[in-house]
Formats: C-alpha cells, sequence, structure tokens
C-alpha cells in the first residue's frame, strides 16, 4: 500500500488547485483521477469567467496548466478508481481498482457528472448522435443540424458553440424563458443560427445505430411531434446539457451528504469526519464555477495541512 500525507480524490479545478497549495506547502500529496483530469471543465469550449482567462481560453488548456503547475511542487498524479474506502480512523485507507492508498487527509472533489434526459433511446444512441460534450463531439456535426436540451448556462454556450460547426443549432428548453445568465442570453438571442423551441420536452430518441428521428412533446398542449432527420443527412445531434449530479455513490455512508447527494460541509470544507475534506461541485454549495472550485480546493488543503500538523 502507498503512503501519503494527503490524498486528492479527482484531478478537477478544484482537486489540482488542492494540490497546487498541498504541494507549496511540502505535503506529501497524490492526486487520484479515474480518467482525464479536468473534470467537466475538459468539455467547455470557452471560459470567460475564470479571471485572467481572456479570449481563446479552453478547459482542457487551462487544464493543462493546472497539472504542471502541481507537478511542478512535487504532487504524484495517478490514473485509478476509488472503490471502497475506510475514512473513520487516523489512517485513512483507499482502496481503488489497481491499488491501495493510505493518507492522514483526504480531500474528496471528485464532481459532478451530466444528468441524462432519461427517454427510451438516449442510453443506446450516446456516441451515435447524442452527446454530453460539444467540444469532444461538434466536429462530427459539420454542416448537420443539432438540437441542444437544456435552458441554463452550459446548454446556451454550447449551443452557441456548435453554431459554429452545425448548419443549424435548436435549443429545446422545457419553459419559454432561459435560465442562462443575462449576457450569455443576449448573446444567443443574437445568433442567426440558434433557433428555440419553447415548453418542450424530450420523449424519445430514435435511430437503427445512428440518430434519426426524436419525438419531442409540447409540456403546454401536449403535442407529440417527430422531428426527422434531412433526408441528405440522414441523422442529428442531440446535446443534452440538463445540470450535474455529484459523483459521491461511492462516498455514500462515509461521509455526511444531503438529499441530492452533494457532500455537507463547513465553510473550511470539513466533513463531518475528522481528516476528510471535500472541495468543488461535489460539495453543497451556491455557485458551482471554476473560481468557487479553486477556492474550495485552497481551502481544504489549507486546512487539511493543519490537521496533518496537528496529528
Ligand atoms: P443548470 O443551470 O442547472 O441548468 C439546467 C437546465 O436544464 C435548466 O434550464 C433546466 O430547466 C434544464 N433541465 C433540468 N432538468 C431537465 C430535464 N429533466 N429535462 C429538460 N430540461 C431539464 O445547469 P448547467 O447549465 O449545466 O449549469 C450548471 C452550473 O454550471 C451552473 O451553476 C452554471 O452557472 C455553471 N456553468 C457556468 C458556465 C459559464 O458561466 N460559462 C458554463 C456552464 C455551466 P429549468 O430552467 O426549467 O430548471
Amino acid at each position: 500500500m502507498k503512503n501519503y500525507d494527503l490524498i486528492i480524490i479527482g484531478g478537477g479545478p478544484a482537486g489540482l488547485a488542492a494540490g497546487l497549495y498541498a504541494g507549496r506547502a511540502r505535503i506529501s500529496t497524490l492526486i487520484i483521477e479515474k480518467q482525464k483530469n479536468g473534470g467537466q471543465i475538459v468539455i467547455t469550449s470557452e471560459i470567460e469567467n475564470y479571471p485572467g482567462c481572456l479570449e481563446d481560453e479552453t478547459g482542457p488548456s487551462l487544464i493543462d496548466r493546472m497539472v504542471k503547475q502541481t507537478e511542478k511542487f512535487g504532487v504524484d498524479h495517478v490514473f485509478d478508481t476509488v472503490t471502497d474506502m475506510d475514512l473513520s480512523g487516523k489512517e485513512k485507507i483507499l482502496h481503488c481498482l489497481h491499488e491501495d492508498y493510505s493518507a492522514k487527509a483526504v480531500i474528496i472533489a471528485a464532481g459532478a457528472n451530466p444528468v441524462q434526459i432519461g427517454c427510451p433511446g438516449e442510453i443506446e444512441l450516446s456516441g451515435k448522435g447524442v452527446s454530453y460534450c460539444a467540444t469532444c463531439d461538434a466536429a462530427f456535426f459539420e454542416d448537420f443540424e443539432v438540437y441542444v436540451v437544456g435552458g441554463g448556462d452550459a446548454a446556451v454556450e454550447e449551443a452557441m458553440y456548435l453554431t459554429k460547426f452545425a448548419r443549424k443549432v435548436t435549443i429545446i428548453h422545457r419553459r419559454n424563458e432561459l435560465r442562462a445568465a443575462k449576457s450569455i442570453q443576449e448573446k444567443a438571442f443574437a445568433n442567426p443560427k440558434l433557433d428555440f423551441m419553447w415548453d418542450t420536452v424530450v420523449q424519445e430518441i430514435r435511430g437503427d445505430g445512428l440518430v434519426e428521428s426524436m419525438v419531442v412533446k409540447n409540456v403546454k398542449t401536449g403535442e407529440l411531434t417527430e422531428i426527422f432527420a434531412d433526408e441528405d443527412d440522414g441523422t442529428f445531434g442531440v446535446f443534452v446539457f440538463i445540470g450535474f449530479k455529484p459523483t459521491t455513490e461511492v462516498f455514500r455512508g462515509h461521509v455526511g451528504m444531503d438529499e441530492k447527494g452533494y457532500i455537507l460541509t463547513d465553510q473550511d470544507m470539513h466533513t463531518d469526519v475528522p481528516g476528510v475534506f471535500a472541495a468543488g461541485d461535489i460539495r453543497q454549495k451556491s455557485l458551482r464555477q471554476v473560481v468557487t472550485a479553486c477556492a474550495d480546493g485552497a481551502i481544504a488543503a489549507v486546512q487539511a495541512g493543519k490537521y496533518i500538523e496537528e496529528m
């Protein structure tokens, strides 16, 4: 079993910021990331609201620099998946798919994942026209039609990004008013390639190997409409951005959570377990942004440092 002073679970902005602060404090630190550093931010095409980010800053470019910063201060990184744990004692044990680890303190920064519509055909056609990542899949829809489900910041921003590729982008929103920030809405309404389908939900996505049609329902009239792919295209894209759910299943029963599964902390990121902290989108909070994730990570690392020193 490999030992560290501090283990951070999650290599998104919260985990990387925590790693930076821990590394600079000369705390022996490991960041365990499941798949790919960056969390949700690597599927974000444009970052306008992280201080210091100007035009052309993408999620991946920001994350690359954050990872390098942690490495500069001696933080170790490993790709593995936490499957079980014992956080109750002074030595925290993390069981992963490939290896087991122990640490004096743990910061949980495992983030959140996209919510699915939950309609028939969505899972089956995921990666075959249904997508949750515009940066990853937009290029596949060069000159095709694309539908974006959702009305928040993510849906509207990603819809605008998709207009750079798709022939036409239609936002399908369940109400007649967007939730997205007003500044984002202004840009969206001024975009000639962007259309809106209000008061509408997706009931079913159909296709044999690729998305071919989609049944939508007007929630006010109850009317059902089947949208077919253009005959020449044969398919279209359905990009889903309807929020996120915390990645907390594996932590259930180990730390306190609210009814939605977000981890409860105090303002210094302490969970209800001594030596266990949470940072970023995974914790109950009012604003989930890169800037708040980084702030959480910094606070959690400083508090973890104090905890380790006092042990
Ligand atoms: P969000 O703000 O929670 O918006 C989710 C949207 O999806 C809402 O419009 C919601 O409709 C709709 N929705 C939820 N469940 C649905 C369902 N089952 N069927 C159909 N529609 C559904 O989520 P988000 O846009 O992913 O953003 C998450 C957080 O990240 C927010 O705090 C956001 O500010 C932040 N974010 C910021 C930026 C940025 O500023 N650059 C970019 C991306 C994300 P209702 O409006 O009717 O509830």
